[in-house]
């Protein structure tokens, strides 16, 4: 999506650690306009799956999951992250390593919200080594749901996260592609779609 490859050059800032910062328009102050471009983007690219729920994890997926799912009318459930979970047999978890805190969550799901019925979009902010992801796939494993696909808003190109999601046969999309990013610099890979 061109327009994102844009504002990324024009308000992303690269931090030590492979760290891109979009806080002026996704995750601190959100542009609501523009990530609902992105929403509808979304929709077009997973328009022929038969999607009944939104998955994502708390927090910084969460507003960009919302706006998608209105376009989708599709409800939105977003794992959360838990720093003491009672396993009683009401929910699904899993861990995950965050790549911006340099910690593991035990992240988890009410088996009310994921269901065997279920038709599921995966949607979050970054794609970098594919921990949140995998997660977010391994929770839907749990629940017996179908997994339709994952949309990605920034895919950092040069981790592995996405080439090995898309070598197991995800159908995943990812809005933009960053190949390499420098203080002065982000390049983009040509997408044709
Ligand atoms: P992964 O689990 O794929 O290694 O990393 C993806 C998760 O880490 C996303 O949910 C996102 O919140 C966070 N993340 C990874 N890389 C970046 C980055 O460069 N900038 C920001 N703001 N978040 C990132």
């Amino acid at each position: 999506m061109k327009e994102l490859e844009e504002k990324i050059r024009r308000e992303g800032q690269v931090r030590p650690g492979n760290i891109l910062k979009v806080d002026s328009f996704l995750n601190h102050q959100m542009d609501i306009d523009f990530i609902n471009e992105m929403g509808k983007e979304f929709k077009r690219l997973f328009s022929d799956r038969p999607i009944n729920k939104i998955l994502t994890i708390e927090a910084s997926g969460i507003g960009i999951a919302c706006i998608t799912a209105q376009y989708f009318h599709v409800p939105v459930v977003f794992a959360k992250k838990s720093y003491s979970i009672n396993l009683d047999g009401s929910l699904y978890s899993t861990k995950i390593q965050s790549f911006t805190h340099n910690r593991v969550y035990d992240v988890i799901v009410s088996k009310k919200y994921l269901t065997p019925n279920d038709h599921v979009l995966i949607i979050d902010d970054f794609l970098a080594n594919g921990c949140a992801v995998n997660g977010l796939i391994e929770l839907i494993g749990e629940a017996g749901a179908t997994l339709e696909g994952v949309g990605i808003c920034i895919e950092k190109g040069f981790q592995d996260g996405g080439s090995k999601l898309r070598a197991s046969g995800v159908n995943l999309h990812s809005l933009a592609i960053i190949d390499s990013m420098s203080d002065n610099d982000v390049i983009f890979r040509s997408q044709d779609e």
